[in-house]
């Protein structure tokens, strides 16, 4: 590989809005035939709406009183849907994120909780009536979470997210390049698979836990695959700095970009493909 041809490969990629952080990283490009997707912030522009919820207020008080204190995108759909009906948020006393699961917390003394179905039954309340309403939320790739107060289940809130407009067309030729596309996301197999569905990608790795995305990818590799992840999140960090070409969305978060090993601007999936294609024509001027 002459260093020229490499400096010329990586000008025109960064012109485009990818840019490598070094040049050896252009070259494993060519080499990759498996590349993994985050769904929420990659694939989905990472902004989810509050469609339904089939609580009471009281019920959607304590709910988004306890989502203020988390980060996660879903708490903030939550929040804004809230103020939208002019719901006054109160103090909570105290506040636990459960990472991959939901929240729980303690407001005026009642003890809140808020997540997947995994996470009601650690807390043995029982939402077994409820189980074809989520199943009817997530076969239309919505995000449906459980809400229950002092171990009683009191109304879900479901959540839906779009996916980016370019995303099929990008897999599409991600595909005819060569490349195994996978989506890893921590949420349910049901929703993952009708937004894998949307945007044209047949294999799905859900209900993956935050600290679990980077075995995943290990496992991958270990198939003897060279293996591309691309991700915008904190808990997607693992896996860019696992993956043999880490990929950030710059519109994620500093922390994904600073493991990752390329950064494509704007979040735009159509310079996935675009980013082989330069590598390849790279390459093709070095042998
Ligand atoms: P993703 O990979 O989509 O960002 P996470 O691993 O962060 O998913 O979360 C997985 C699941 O845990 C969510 O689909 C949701 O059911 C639940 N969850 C996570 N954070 C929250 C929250 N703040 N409130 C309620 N549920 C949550
Ligand atoms: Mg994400």
């Amino acid at each position: 590989a002459t260093p020229t041809s490499i400096m010329v490969g990586t000008g025109r990629a960064a012109e485009n809005g990818i840019l490598f952080k070094g040049g050896e990283h252009l070259e494993l490009t060519h080499a990759l035939n498996a590349i993994v997707l985050d769904k929420t912030g990659t694939i989905t522009k990472g902004k989810p709406e509050v469609t339904d919820f089939t609580g009471d207020n009281e019920t959607l008080k304590l709910l988004a009183s306890a989502e203020k204190g988390s980060e996660h995108p879903l708490a903030e759909a939550i929040v804004a849907y809230a103020t939208e009906q002019d719901i006054e948020l109160v103090e909570v006393e105290s506040f636990t994120a459960i990472p991959g699961h939901g929240i729980e917390a303690t407001i005026s003394g009642y003890k809140i909780v808020v997540g997947n179905r995994k996470l009601m039954n650690d807390n043995q309340v029982n939402v077994n009536d409820v189980e074809q309403e989520l199943i009817d939320f997530e076969l239309i790739g919505k995000t449906a979470m459980l809400i229950a107060v002092n171990g009683a289940y009191r109304g879900t809130v479901a959540v839906a997210d779009t996916i980016k407009e370019s995303a099929p067309e990008a897999i599409r030729q991600l595909k005819e390049q060569g490349l195994e596309v996978i989506m890893l996301t921590g949420d349910n197999e049901r929703t993952a698979q009708a937004i894998a569905k949307q945007v044209g990608i047949d294999q799905v790795i859900a209900q993956v836990l935050p600290e679990g995305k980077a075995d995943k990818v290990k496992e991958i590799q270990n198939k003897g695959k060279k293996v591309a992840m691309v991700g915008d999140g904190v808990n997607d960090a693992p896996a860019l700095a696992t993956a043999d070409i880490g990929i950030a969305i710059g519109t994620g978060t500093e922390v994904a970009i600073e493991a990752a090993d390329v950064t494509i601007l704007g979040g735009e999936l159509l310079l996935l493909p675009k980013a082989i294609k330069i590598s390849h024509a790279t390459i093709k001027n070095i042998r």
